[in-house]
């Protein structure tokens, strides 16, 4: 059988590639890196996390605790390799970064079926392909796309996103700072870092002014609303960080009693504990702006930086024009697209639609008949809303109970509600199950 062409081995990539070769399609995975990095990769691995270590919340009553849970009944493999590389984060699937990468390098690398060829993708392969080049495709490759889907329409649309700062563990004033879960639920997982009336309004106030780097054509407008650097969303009100990512509700400080005026949230990045993230504060202020404000908390004011935020423009295609359900191409079914190009948002997402994409064209090239993953389960609702035509301005999506049917019966609460939506499509998922793997 010829294989299928997987552009790009992210996080959609990966997975696609992998669930092609579980059904026995052969596969050749071409990824540029490491001889040609995007402007935020850095590591040599496979699904490499640009931003957050964290696959977000974990629980039944989130729609993305449900899309994992899904993908995890259907053996996807970036979900077996997040579990197996988890570190503790209260509600959320968190990962060791470096740790769930080579795993999904090592599981790839050691498929027969997967041959990995690497260097840029200049032209469009012959043949089934999977272009899952992701939100920052090089630039080459993202003009052939464009002579390719252009014919004189609008195919392609932008947004920012922006990456948070890491720092040592060994650099943080652990004084000043306790390990606390919000309201005590599950194991105290972040560090917490309070900040008191003063402290707070003097970072909030150089913040909003600090100097930001150039990124051509980014206005604060822009913005995914999930990922927003944290100086613009300082900008719109000296409290707005205090209800956002500084809420210090539910995390009172052990030395007083008290919940602080506010507090900055550190997740643990690696197994090992040595790597923190600043939880929430995607940014794009200069590098050195960033250390002179951000050291301005006081638990790390002697924070050694380990990577700081950067922010870069997301391309996304107008897929509501351009491809099925399924993610293929309506003008020519011999091209699929997977991941954050497709104009799905997130990790989880990306990996979402790469799964839907190999279960797919694995099941065309066998002459099988596709899967009906209906609106009632969040892999299908995913792909039935990027693919809907009648959505006019077509934004980024995250997994949310709002593009999911509702129950056909009132239920009293939103967290039950949410969690009968996802029995729902548990039920549905278990009963096609068998078919799904074979
Ligand atoms: C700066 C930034 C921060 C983000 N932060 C988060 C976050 O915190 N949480 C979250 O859930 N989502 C985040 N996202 C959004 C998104 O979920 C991730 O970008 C995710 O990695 C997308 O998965 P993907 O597989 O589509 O693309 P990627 O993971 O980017 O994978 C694409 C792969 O294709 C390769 N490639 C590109 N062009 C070529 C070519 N021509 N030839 C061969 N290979 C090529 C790349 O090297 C890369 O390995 C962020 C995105 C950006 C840009």
């Amino acid at each position: 059988m010829e294989p299928v062409t997987v552009i790009g081995a992210g996080l959609a990539g990966s997975e696609c590639a992998w669930q092609l070769a579980r059904r026995g399609i052969p596969v050749t995975l071409r990824e540029m890196k490491p001889e040609k990095m995007t402007p935020a990769h850095v590591t040599p691995w496979f699904a490499e996390l640009c931003c957050s270590n964290s696959l977000r919340g974990a629980g039944l009553e989130n729609a993305v605790g449900l899309l994992k849970e899904e993908l995890r009944r259907l053996d996807s493999l970036i979900l077996r390799c997040a579990d197996a590389t988890a570190v503790p984060a209260g509600g959320a699937l968190a990962v060791d970064r470096e740790g769930f990468a080579r795993m999904v390098t090592e599981e790839i690398r050691n498929h027969p079926l997967i041959t990995v060829v690497p260097g840029e993708v200049t032209e469009l392969p012959e043949g089934q392909v999977v272009v899952a080049s992701g939100p920052l495709t090089s630039d080459t490759l993202a003009n052939r796309l464009l002579a390719l889907l252009g014919d004189g329409q609008q195919t392609t649309l932008n947004f920012f996103d922006a990456a948070a700062p890491l720092v040592s563990f060994d650099s943080v004033d652990m004084d000043s700072a306790y390990f606390a879960s919000r309201y005590d639920k599950g194991t105290p997982d972040y560090i917490n870092c309070p900040l008191s009336k003063e402290e707070y309004l003097s970072f909030w106030q150089e913040l909003t002014t600090a100097q930001e780097a150039e990124v051509h054509g980014f206005e604060d407008g822009q913005v995914f609303e999930g990922c927003m650097p944290v100086e613009v969303m300082a900008r719109r009100g000296e409290d707005t960080l205090r209800f956002g990512p500084l809420k210090p509700r539910g995390l009172p400080d052990p030395k007083t009693g008290k919940e602080p005026y506010a507090v900055v949230q550190l997740r643990r990045d690696n197994a090992d504990g040595t790597i923190y993230n600043l939880v929430g504060f995607q940014t794009h202020l200069r590098w050195p702006e960033q250390k002179r404000v951000f050291t301005m908390i006081p638990a790390l004011k002697d924070a050694q930086f380990l990577r700081y935020g950067v922010m870069h423009r997301n391309t996304y295609l107008d897929s509501p024009r351009l491809l099925d359900r399924y993610y293929r191409l309506k003008s020519q079914s011999r091209i699929a697209f997977a991941g954050q190009m497709t104009g799905v948002e997130g990790y989880v997402e990306s990996c979402a639609s790469g799964f839907l994409v190999g279960v797919e064209t694995a099941r065309r090239l066998k002459g099988q008949a596709p899967i009906d993953f209906p609106q009632e389960t969040a892999i299908g609702a995913l792909g039935l809303y990027v693919s809907n035509q009648t959505v006019g301005v077509f934004q980024p999506m995250n997994i949310n109970f709002g593009i999911i049917p509702p129950l056909d019966h009132r239920v009293k609460g939103k967290r039950n509600k949410n969690a009968e939506l996802s029995q729902r499509s548990l039920a549905i998922i278990e009963a096609r199950r068998e078919e799904i793997l074979s």
